[in-house]
């Protein structure tokens, strides 16, 4: 312990919870409420209560209403979203445990859309059958993280975490550094949770808290990413050089006024608000044809319009324009103008580490929740996650998985001895923490992230995949990460984002990497080289692990023989 502590500050804990999001939030506020007598440490990059991205809009939640329908929405999510890859166990697990959330949420103080009777607001059949869906205000953080306090939950700020440590093949904790001053942290703990979110490659600026930093600690530490290749999101489209104002995808139209829906989606399916596969490939060949640029423009009357009820169009109104939507008290917006540019941002959701259903990763010792491995859980099946493609579940997996996994961490850690790390294994992760502080180069992070963007970014590569172009992204991964010894950093926050750019990149490797294993196309994996679905040979998940230098690439059958929905 003497030599540890001359190489950085040593915290020890029962239980580590990397992430101060909702998920963490629920993580530390489950453990505690069922183990009351283990240490819980919450440790986060920003400030609880206000980081994370439940702090951005809040939102809507997708719930199964009491007395709704489990089977159907269970049969509809697996045949329409989750293309059959579902782990459907943990499918049902997941949404049985939806009302049970909402209550939870306001308990801990969340302000959740109720009718004058007290009851949820519970919108039928909105984006699935059988499910129903509430909205929740944007400053759910606050009481959450002050009913963590009061539950005796410990909480630091400002600390990066860049790696777990591992002894006797068991993960014992954490290290990192304060960004502020630089300070370096060694946490020890018996169980660790990972909760830090999705990779969102830092595109877009609301998603920006997701740098797959949880995502590639985990990888480098040996644990098994699953569905990688669906990190791929687009989200809904928006007006160009504005990142918002949602505009619905029914009313793109090309610069000749043809309906771009109606041309490659007649039936515009599932896929709601966020942009389904057929149609960003249309966008892209109409484009690409001379056809663009894209625009939305409803018709005269329709949402967004003047004598039109609201709607996509405009930013998204408040949670209180919400209610009185709901209630009857609809209010007309301002006149659109007749016609805007849109763009198609990726805003990505990669969220792979493979976890069983409790929320356990394949190494002893840790667990992760939330963004960090809604798509590796196998909850969603073939589509990035969140939202999967039943919108205002991101939310709800990080409150539910932060439950599973904060209780199971919680009683792994009462019954488990002292955790043990390596003091070489310390001093030499302290090294790597530190070496972009040490280097004379004048690579910085931001032209590396830039560097990377253009690969992640782009829809040939991200949504409209072939061998040849997977592989091409993949070289220029090759190249962003060859240069990454090279990066530079002035101060701790540039040391901060040196770590992101080096984590982002991983995460841009692995949903590349397991892409061009997927020989089919399903749900958000689109290959125009093989463009069916292909159930006789890819009722698969593709697996990826560290061996050495190589990441390595393999399937598994998926046990649908033991389910209930199979394809007919
Ligand atoms: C604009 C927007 C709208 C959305 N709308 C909805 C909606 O309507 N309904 C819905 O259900 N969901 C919605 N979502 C998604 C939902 O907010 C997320 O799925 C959910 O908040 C994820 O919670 P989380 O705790 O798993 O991860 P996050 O909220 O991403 O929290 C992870 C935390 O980890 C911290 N962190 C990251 N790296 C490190 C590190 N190395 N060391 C320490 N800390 C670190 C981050 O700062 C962050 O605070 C929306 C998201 C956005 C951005």
């Amino acid at each position: 312990m003497a030599d540890l502590e001359k190489i950085g500050e040593v915290v020890s804990t029962d239980v580590l919870i990397i992430g101060g999001g909702v998920g963490g939030l629920a993580a530390a506020i489950r453990a505690k409420e069922e183990y009351p007598d283990i240490d819980v440490l919450m440790v986060e990059k920003q400030t609880i209560g206000w980081a994370g991205k439940a702090t951005k809009i809040g939102g809507v939640l997708a719930f199964l209403a009491s007395g709704g329908d489990a089977d159907k929405f269970i049969d509809f999510q697996v045949r329409n979203a989750g293309f059959y890859i579902n782990d459907q166990d943990s499918l049902e697990k997941y949404v049985g445990s939806t009302y049970r959330a909402l209550e939870h949420l306001s308990e801990w103080g969340a302000t959740i859309a109720k009718t004058p009777e007290g009851k949820f607001v519970a919108i039928e059949n909105s984006f699935a059958p059988g499910y129903s869906m509430t909205f929740i205000d944007i400053d759910m953080m606050q009481p959450m993280s002050k009913r963590a306090k009061t539950l005796g939950v410990k909480m630091q700020n400002k600390i990066h975490i860049i790696e777990l440590l591992q002894k006797n093949d068991k993960v014992n904790g954490a290290v990192g550094f304060d960004i502020v001053d630089g300070r370096f942290f060694i946490f020890k703990a018996k169980a660790t949770i990972i909760a830090n979110g999705s990779c969102g490659y830092k595109v877009r600026r609301f998603w920006s808290a997701g740098t797959g930093d949880g995502i590639a600690a985990a990888y480098r530490a040996g644990a098994e990413m699953r569905n990688a290749e669906y990190g791929n999101l687009y989200g809904h489209v928006v007006m160009r050089n504005l990142d918002g104002g949602m505009a619905g995808n029914m009313f793109l139209v090309n610069a000749q006024g043809e309906n771009l829906a109606q041309k490659y989606m007649p039936d515009m399916g599932p896929a709601g608000i966020f942009l389904p596969v057929k149609l960003g490939v249309g966008l892209e060949t109409e484009v690409a044809e001379g056809r663009g640029p894209i625009y939305f423009q409803p018709p005269t009357g329709g949402p967004g319009r003047p004598g039109g009820g609201g709607g996509f169009g405009q930013s998204l109104p408040k949670i209180g324009k919400w209610n009185q939507l709901i209630q009857g008290k609809a209010e007309k917006y301002g006149p659109q103008p007749p016609s805007r540019e849109i763009a198609v941002p990726l805003h990505g959701e990669l969220s792979c580490i493979r976890v069983d259903a409790d929320m356990k990763t394949t190494l002893e010792g840790l667990w992760a929740i939330g963004d960090t491995s809604y798509a590796g859980s196998a909850v969603a099946g073939a589509v990035a996650s969140p939202p999967g493609v039943t919108p205002g579940s991101g939310i709800m997996f990080a409150v539910i998985s932060g439950e599973w996994g904060g209780i199971d961490a919680a009683r792994y850690a009462a019954t488990t001895s002292e955790s043990d790390v390596d003091t070489a294994e310390v001093a030499l992760k302290k090294e790597g923490v530190f070496a972009p502080m040490n280097t004379d180069s004048k690579y910085s992070p931001w032209e590396a992230i830039s560097s990377l963007q253009d690969v992640v970014a782009p829809m040939k590569y991200s949504l409209r995949r072939s061998k040849e172009r997977l592989e091409e992204a993949l070289s220029k991964v090759a190249s962003v990460k060859e240069r990454l010894p090279e990066l530079h950093a002035k101060d701790t926050h540039y040391l901060s984002k040196c770590h992101e750019v080096i984590s982002m990149t991983a995460c841009a490797e692995m949903t590349f990497t397991s892409a061009l294993a997927r020989e089919e196309s399903r749900g958000f994996h689109y290959r125009e080289d093989h463009p069916e679905q292909d159930n006789k040979n890819w009722l698969k998940w593709v697996i990826l692990k560290q061996d050495g230098d190589r990441m390595n690439v393999s399937t598994e059958s998926i046990p649908i023989e033991k389910y209930s929905v199979k394809p007919s």
